[in-house]
C-alpha cells in the first residue's frame, strides 16, 4: 500500500537575497520604520511602493498581520461598535475576529458549492441586516464572479472591502484580485504567498481612506515618510482626529518581502501545476466532487478542496483518519468540534446566531487540504492515487470503524 511521507506544514526557505537583505537590517540595527538615516529609505517604505506597483494600487500600507489590515481597513471606513458588517460563512476565525475587533457585528452570507459568497443570499442578507459594508473573503483562493459581486454591491450602496489573503497573485478577467473593492487587505504569515512570519498590506486607490489607514497603523506625524502613500496635505485635516491602533510592520519583515514579491508569477505557476496534478488525480472518483474554477478565474492555488456530498459524518471521519494513517493530512470543515484552522461559523460565538442550511450542506462534505510548494510533482500524483483509493474503500465499506492501516510499508 502507497504512503506518503512528506510534511505539509513545511515552506520554501527565505531566498537568499531576502535572508542577505535582513542581515543588513539587523546588522545596522534600525529595524522600526521610521528610523532611518539621513537621506536613507526604509525597507518598509520601498516594499509597499513595490507591492503597490504590483498590484496596480495607488497607495499600501504594510501591517503588523493581514488580521490587522482588516481591522484597519474597517477603521478607516468608520465601521463602529454595534454595526453589522456582511462577510462570508465560510472562511477564517480572523475574519469575523476582526469585524468583533471593533464590536462590530459579523452577518454571515451562504456558501455556493464552488466556495464563493452566494450572490443571492447577499443581496437577502444586506437587506435583512440593513448593512453597508462586506468584508469579501477570496477564502482558499475561490473568487466569486466579481464583475456580478460588484454590480450588486455597487447597487446596494455597500461597500467592499477584499481579504486577498488567499488570493495575492490571483485575478478575475486580468483584474488582479484586491482591485475590485475599496479596499483590500493581505497576509504575509508563513502559509500564505509571501512569507514573513506575521505580516500584511492594505491597498486602496482612496486618498483619504490610505491617509487614516496610515495615521491608524500608527505613522505619529511621520507619514511624510511614505512613499506608497497619500501627499501630506491630505493627512494635515485630520491627523489629530484618527487614534493611533499601533500595527506597524518593521524593516526585518520587509527586507525578508521585498524580494519574495518578483517570485509571486512563478510561484502561482508552480502551486497550479500541484493543483492540476491534483485535478487530473481525482477527476473521476465516484462520490467526490471537485470544484469548478471558472474560466475568468487566474488562481494561486496554494490549497486544493474536494466536496465529498451527501457523506454521513462518520464516513467522512474515517476516510480523513484513513487517509492520515497513510500520510495524507487533510482537515475536515464539517466536525463538530474545530481542529486546528477548520473552526466555521456556529463556534464563533461572540457573533450572532445565524441559520445557514446551504452553507451547511457544503461544510459537511468539505475536504481542504494544503499544497507546499515543497511537493513535487510526482508527490501531488501519490496524495491523489492515495485519496481516490481511499474514496473507493470508505464509499463502500459497510462498518466504518478505522481499520488499523498499517504504517509501515
Ligand atoms: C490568514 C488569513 C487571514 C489573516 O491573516 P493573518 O496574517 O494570519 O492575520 C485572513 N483571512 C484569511 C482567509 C486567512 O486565511
Amino acid at each position: 500500500m502507497e504512503r506518503f511521507t512528506g510534511s505539509f506544514t513545511q515552506q520554501e526557505p527565505i531566498p537568499e537575497a531576502g535572508i542577505e537583505a535582513a542581515i543588513a537590517v539587523l546588522r545596522h540595527g534600525r529595524l522600526h520604520r521610521y528610523n532611518t538615516a539621513p537621506g536613507e529609505i526604509a525597507e518598509t517604505a520601498l516594499l509597499e511602493e513595490e507591492f503597490a506597483a504590483y498590484t496596480g494600487a495607488k497607495f499600501c500600507l504594510a501591517v503588523a498581520s493581514g488580521g490587522y489590515a482588516m481591522g484597519c481597513a474597517l477603521r478607516a471606513l468608520g465601521v463602529v461598535a454595534g454595526q453589522p458588517v456582511l462577510t462570508n460563512a465560510f472562511t477564517l476565525a480572523p475574519v469575523p475576529g476582526a469585524i468583533a475587533a471593533l464590536g462590530a457585528r459579523p452577518v454571515f452570507v451562504e456558501t455556493t458549492a464552488n466556495l464563493t459568497i452566494d450572490l443571492d443570499n447577499l443581496a437577502e442578507m444586506a437587506a435583512k441586516s440593513g448593512s453597508k459594508i462586506l468584508m469579501l473573503s477570496h477564502m482558499r483562493g475561490h473568487l466569486a464572479d466579481m464583475h456580478a459581486l460588484m454590480a450588486l454591491c455597487n447597487r446596494l450602496g455597500i461597500k467592499v472591502v477584499e481579504d486577498c489573503a488567499h488570493t495575492m497573485g490571483a485575478a478575475w478577467d486580468g483584474i488582479p484580485s484586491g482591485r475590485f473593492g475599496v479596499m483590500a487587505c493581505y497576509s504575509t504569515q508563513t502559509y500564505k504567498h509571501m512569507n514573513s512570519g506575521e505580516g500584511g498590506f492594505l491597498t486602496t486607490d482612496d486618498p483619504q481612506l490610505a491617509a487614516r489607514a496610515v495615521l491608524l497603523s500608527g505613522s505619529y506625524m511621520l507619514y511624510p515618510r511614505h512613499r506608497a502613500a497619500p501627499p501630506p496635505e491630505v493627512f494635515e485635516t485630520i491627523r489629530l482626529d484618527v487614534p493611533n491602533v499601533s500595527g506597524r510592520m518593521d524593516n526585518l519583515r520587509a527586507a525578508i518581502l521585498r524580494p519574495q514579491i518578483a517570485m509571486l508569477d512563478d510561484r502561482r505557476a508552480r502551486w497550479n501545476a500541484l493543483y492540476q496534478v491534483m485535478e487530473q488525480g481525482l477527476a473521476g472518483t465516484e462520490g467526490l466532487v471537485l470544484t469548478s474554477r471558472p474560466a475568468a478565474e487566474t488562481y494561486v492555488a496554494s490549497s486544493f478542496q474536494f466536496l465529498l456530498p451527501d457523506w454521513s459524518a462518520d464516513r467522512v471521519r474515517a476516510f480523513v483518519a484513513r487517509c492520515a494513517a497513510r500520510g495524507v493530512e487533510l482537515k475536515w470543515f464539517g466536525a463538530p468540534e474545530p481542529v486546528a484552522f477548520t473552526s466555521r461559523y456556529e463556534h464563533w460565538r461572540y457573533a450572532d446566531p445565524q441559520p445557514l442550511p446551504q452553507t451547511d450542506r457544503v461544510l459537511a462534505g468539505l475536504i481542504d487540504m494544503r499544497l507546499p510548494l515543497t511537493f513535487g510533482l510526482t508527490d501531488a500524483a501519490l496524495i491523489a492515487r492515495i485519496i481516490r483509493d481511499e474514496v473507493g474503500q470508505v464509499a463502500q465499506a459497510n462498518d466504518l470503524t478505522v481499520e488499523a492501516v498499517p504504517l509501515a510499508d
